[in-house]
């Protein structure tokens, strides 16, 4: 994950082109934004001219280590080729810095050939899996409204087997609520240490949780957690949130004040504000057209950056979380406030129960935490892991 002073570059090797045709999915409708293109991948695959420009320019206007997370629809339907490509041209451009790959994949393509490249060049994979196979298989389906747990947990021996550096990334629906801990122990149970958890809003939809539900979900994940896993398993909501009663950046742009570090590059070059604003009135320009240095710094982006903490509801502006929620997404923002002010979250009465949950122990760790600080232990990191890492070494100190 990026560090906050820079930007995460969401790159869309193919578009929103997938294998998949997941219910609740929010991307394979932007198949709409460019009209007259088959199905296939390689009518959307980014042509090696705009790869090799996209990575020249990301090297060119971002400091230090190089951040790049390749996404769809599916990336790996780019094909392994592809990313070969990228790695070479990472090699010529990057000058030798630190440069880390994120690969947000359903594991449908994996294999071993796969496999073997990720782990040789060090990607991070996100695995998409929902839970066991009943909860998955809800709406995670292929194009012939099949089940697609079977090839995940497929990916999942691969990925083990090979050594992958891997996280899931787990969407939160409805049919989850009532099996929060399962949840959680099947994804333990399958090998992953770094949890995602995202949840699924999309009211009327079937899918769709309702604002209590991420309660519901997510507090007796935090109760296990707290109790048995600290520093072992690392649930991002729960470093983030340390990092926010910290006082330190978020490390993810949900729970930070503002938005604009996390702009999505289209097939084509088209770049936008965001995953979530991948429409024309957020489209920042083109790579080919535009310089991303350019486009990065536009005015448009710094505003759309500050839409968040400036398009805050009154109710939010009171809250006693907001230094932990910041009224979350903007695109979940769909609920007036108590006084009728528009922009509240869908999931306000989700997150108050659950940061007033978590309350206690965040100010017992953060208290540890600042003990052992003063004691002369090395600073917090500022990357995902580093802040549960520490928390959890410090809630053990007679093993250190
Ligand atoms: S918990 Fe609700 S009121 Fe508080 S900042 Fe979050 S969305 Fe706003
Ligand atoms: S709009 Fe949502 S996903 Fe996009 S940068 Fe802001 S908080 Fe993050």
């Amino acid at each position: 994950m990026a560090t906050p002073h820079h930007t995460h570059f969401l790159v869309k090797p193919v578009g929103p082109i997938c294998n998949l045709d997941c219910k609740y999915c929010f991307y394979l409708d932007k198949r709409q934004l460019y009209p007259g293109k088959s199905e296939a991948p390689v009518d959307w695959r980014m042509d090696g001219a705009l790869l090799e420009s996209c990575i020249q320019q990301v090297a060119q206007t971002q400091p230090g280590e190089l951040h790049f997370a390749w996404q769809g629809g599916e990336p790996t339907l780019a094909g392994l080729d592809f990313f070969r490509q990228v790695v070479r041209l990472q090699q010529r451009h990057c000058g030798g810095r630190p440069v880390f790959n994120g690969l947000q994949t359903n594991g449908l393509t994996l294999d071993d050939e796969w496999c073997q490249f990720l782990a040789n060049h060090g990607f991070l994979v996100g695995l998409s899996v929902d839970g066991p196979a009943d909860l998955h298989d809800c709406w995670r389906l292929d194009r012939g409204q099949r089940g697609s747990h079977q090839q995940v947990q497929r990916a999942l021996v691969l990925l083990r087997k090979h050594g992958v550096e891997f996280n899931t990334l787990t969407v939160v629906h409805r049919q989850s609520v009532a099996r929060a801990l399962e949840i959680y122990e099947y994804l333990i149970s399958e090998g992953s240490r770094v949890m995602q958890f995202l949840p699924l809003v999309e009211p009327g939809q079937p899918w769709s949780l309702e604002g209590p539900d991420w309660a519901d979900f997510l507090c007796p994940i935090f109760d296990l957690w707290s109790q048995r896993d600290v520093g072992q398993v690392f649930v991002q909501l729960f470093e983030v949130a340390l990092e926010n009663w910290l006082g330190q950046p978020a490390s993810l742009c949900f729970f930070r004040k503002q938005c604009g570090q996390a702009v999505a590059l289209e097939h084509n070059g088209d770049l936008f504000s965001c995953d979530h604003f991948v429409e024309p009135a957020h489209q920042l320009g083109n790579l080919q057209t535009h310089q991303l240095q350019w486009m990065l710094a536009s005015p448009q982006q710094k505003q759309f950056g500050r839409n968040k903490s400036e398009r805050l509801p009154g109710q939010c502006q009171r809250c006693k979380v907001l230094f932990a929620c910041h009224g979350e997404c903007p695109k979940n923002r769909l609920l007036k406030d108590e006084n009728g002010e528009p922009g509240l979250n869908f999931l306000c009465a989700g997150y108050l129960r659950f940061f007033g949950h978590i309350q206690a122990w965040m100010e017992a760790a953060v208290q540890k935490i600042r003990s052992q600080s003063n004691l002369g232990l090395p600073p917090l990191g500022d990357r995902l892991r580093s802040a549960s890492a520490a928390a959890g070494f410090l809630a053990r100190p007679a093993d250190s």
